[in-house]
């Protein structure tokens, strides 16, 4: 598959996974699961690893096996098969990866498409710059938020990167005035936390940062 080129008017996206039917995991109702790839992270035991790959052959141009590069035009024409189950369960697309903060532009111009017929969830690692939660918050329905640790030491082991997560989790809470419509994971990582530290962590997003759905997520790493 060759990549088209990029312009401003229909920006493509890489994805590598259109998981339909999915219920109970990824936002309200009937969800398709569509992932991005690419993420700023790199936590010890990515649940994605594909993401991480190079989108194109050597050569610079050809995309490589397995990703697909989409216009949200040619993203809605396929998942639009599921229109009838996302209406009728207040379901839609959950967007996530990978980093689905990388897209802003994409997500926005798939919400057009879209309307508010389906509901977007994005489901992130939280990393992104304030304007990506200013834009995103006024098209996402649901936000996932996976925080990996709340403790700086913990976060900068885990994922290989600096932690700024209470800034995140700052505009987050900023940007979106119904805070319900936000689950905070937070995980519990073998050989990096334990219990405590969740518990402590969960205490302090609802009592800091309102937030009032703080979930304990258990990473399978067999
Ligand atoms: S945030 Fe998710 S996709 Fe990114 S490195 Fe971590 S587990 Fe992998």
């Amino acid at each position: 598959m060759i990549h088209k080129a990029f312009n401003n008017e229909h920006p493509t996206a890489p994805i590598f996974a259109i998981s339909r039917l999915r219920m109970g995991t990824d936002g309200m109702g009937i969800t398709t699961l569509v992932t991005f790839m690419g993420c700023p992270l790199d936590c010890k035991y990515c649940l994605n690893k594909k993401c991480h790959e190079p989108i194109y052959e050597e050569d610079g141009v050809t995309v490589r096996k397995g990703i697909m590069m989409l216009t949200p035009q040619e993203l809605y024409d396929m998942v639009k098969i599921d229109n009838l189950y996302f209406q009728t369960t207040g379901g839609g697309i959950c967007f996530g990866g990978g980093e689905p903060t990388l897209y802003p532009q994409f997500i926005e111009d798939f919400k057009k498409i879209c309307g508010d017929r389906w509901k977007i969830t994005i489901e992130t690692c939280g990393r992104c710059p304030y304007d990506t939660y200013e834009r995103l918050s006024k098209v996402a329905d649901y936000w996932i938020v996976d925080i990996k640790s709340l403790n700086p030491l913990i976060y900068e082991k885990y994922t290989g990167c600096r932690s700024g997560v209470l800034q995140h989790l700052c505009c987050l809470s900023k940007m979106i005035d119904d805070k319900s419509k936000v689950t905070i994971k937070v995980p519990h990582i073998p050989d990096f936390n334990d219990i405590n530290e969740l518990y402590k962590d969960i205490d302090e997003i609802k009592e800091y940062y309102e937030f009032p759905n703080v979930i304990i997520a258990k990473y399978n790493i067999k």
